[in-house]
């Protein structure tokens, strides 16, 4: 990636063999965060397309569940080796499609690219189990099989993870996907379509349909979908519940938080602020799932902790995401700009806590595309929507706490439990602490650091279902008992 060597933008739905530029859906004007301004035309699916892709994939998935797991499991290192040497393309589109730094974006291929090869890792090596039962002479096997056809519905704040998590194991499990990329960003997802097929997989194995809520809708509803797989926001995944009721569709859903970020004042000082304020207002501009937005910390630490935290983030350059120096982009939309901003004017109108820094959209050269200043309260009461609502956004709440006991009490008093973060030097505390918390994942002296060992996923509001680690390729099969009488 050079800047003389322009990216090409990919914008077509991929069904099967086919690249279609003209969809039932219509066109979408998809905006370059960056500056506000129309940089790609986008085909829309609709259900149309996503019937023909449902019907390709259907086709696809018998032929690659007949084929040699060995030649799957290489099918999917192919794949992994071409997401890597186009590491530095997908980034930059990511960049394009929703604005994320390009000093950050290559890192969510070579993500993409560590689940295909663990996923393709299992392939040979995932085992069913036998049980005895009261008749001796029964062979009683317990096998696992793929749905078929798996529909995976992504967000635009890390499209290509989100496919790593749920499309890798989904095809090592050995079913046949589509994947409809958000309308917000949709031209990484379609790239990696067309690196499945330039490896070699069956065509129709993995179909790319970017489109809006009607095409997912149609997924969802669709008789030939085994599974849903979403990553998104929980009212979409309301609404999605309600549309695969209908089938009685399983689903798996990975949605927001409002995650907890506990600090105890024996903890490593330099450690903890860098991580509050990249885990917090500065990594994806506060646009991440994992995003520390309420921050715990123990009384004797307070002030000098929220002197550190304010000069971490105002040092942060702020600026255009192509930008190799850039750390800390824009936001999405001027939709997303106008909820962010609604939500801290609503915290200071209500006198919701101190602003201590941040809290406007930039301008002059910036005045165009969708930048707010990382923004930090202080004195956030717990109960508030600033501390209950996630923002989605650059903005963190701090809240000061005196004993461990309080201090897991307020992580745990929100509706989300999806990760938490807890910073000390005493072991035994991590321990308990970790135990303690109600969330999916707890991070303790560490960043978030989704890996693909390690299941991820949420409590409470913050969905069900696990993707990561054996557990994230059990997402994707059914379970069945064979029992056949020997006598
Ligand atoms: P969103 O819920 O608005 O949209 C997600 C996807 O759903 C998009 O592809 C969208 O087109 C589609 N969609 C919209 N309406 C639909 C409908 N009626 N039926 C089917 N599909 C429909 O979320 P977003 O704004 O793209 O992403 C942000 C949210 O995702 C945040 O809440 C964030 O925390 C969450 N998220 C969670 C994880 C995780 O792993 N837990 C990861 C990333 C993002």
């Amino acid at each position: 990636m050079t800047a003389t060597t322009p990216v090409r933008f990919p914008t077509s739905i991929l069904i099967g063999e086919d690249s279609i530029t003209d969809a039932s859906g219509g066109t979408f004007d998809h905006v370059f965060p960056g500056t506000g301004k129309v940089n790609a035309v986008i085909p829309m699916a609709g259900e149309e397309e996503v019937d023909r892709a449902v019907r390709s994939a259907a086709a696809a998935q018998r032929e690659w569940a007949a084929m040699p797991v060995g030649q799957r499991r290489d099918l999917l290192l192919a794949l992994a080796t071409a997401v890597r040497a186009a590491a530095d393309e997908l980034g930059e589109l990511n960049v394009h499609d929703y604005g994320v730094p390009v000093s950050m974006a290559s890192g969510t291929a070579g993500l993409l690219a560590s689940f295909l090869e663990y996923y393709a890792g299992w392939i040979d090596k995932a085992t069913g189990q036998t049980a005895p039962t009261t008749h001796n002479a029964d062979v009683n096997m317990i096998d696992r099989e793929p749905y078929g056809v798996v529909g995976v519905i992504v967000p635009w704040n890390g499209p290509l993870v989100g496919i790593g998590m749920a499309v890798a194991p989904a095809l090592a499990a050995g079913n046949a996907v589509v994947i409809k990329p958000p309308e917000l960003a949709p031209m990484a997802p379609i790239r990696f379509g067309e690196l499945c097929r330039e490896v070699g997989l069956p065509p129709g194995l993995v179909n790319v349909v970017p489109g809006g809520p009607a095409a997912g809708e149609a997924l969802v509803r669709h008789r030939g979908i085994g599974k849903i797989h979403f990553t998104g926001s929980g009212a979409i995944a309301r609404q999605i519940a309600i549309a695969a009721a209908d089938t009685l569709k399983p689903l798996s859903l990975e949605l927001g938080g409002k995650s907890a970020n506990v600090v105890f004042a024996d903890a490593d000082l330099d450690a903890a602020v860098m991580i509050a304020a990249f885990m917090g207002p500065i990594t994806q501009s506060g646009q991440s799932c994992a995003c520390g937005s309420r921050i715990l910390v123990e009384r004797p630490i307070y002030e000098e902790f929220l002197e550190r935290l304010v000069q971490a983030v105002a040092h942060v350059p702020v600026g255009d995401p192509l930008d190799p120096s850039t750390v800390m982009g824009p936001v999405i939309s001027q939709a997303a700009t106008d909820r962010i901003l609604g939500a801290i004017g609503g915290a200071v109108a209500s006198g919701t806590g101190r602003l201590l820094t941040g809290g406007n959209r930039l301008g002059g050269a910036l005045a165009g595309g969708y930048y707010i200043e990382p923004t930090v309260f202080a004195d956030v009461p717990n109960a508030s929507p600033l501390a209950q609502v996630e923002t989605f956004g650059p903005v963190v709440s701090v809240m000061p706490f005196d004993t461990e006991d309080e201090a897991v009490a307020i992580a745990n008093d929100s509706d989300f439990g999806l990760v938490a973060y807890a910073h000390t030097r005493e072991f035994a505390r991590a321990h308990r602490v970790a135990r303690r918390l109600e969330s999916g994942s707890v991070w303790v002296n560490t960043y978030s650091d989704i890996q693909p060992s390690g299941p991820y996923g949420g409590y409470k509001q913050s969905g069900y279902g696990r993707l990561g680690g054996i557990e994230g390729l059990h997402e994707f099969t059914q379970v069945k008992n064979i029992r056949i009488a020997l006598g």
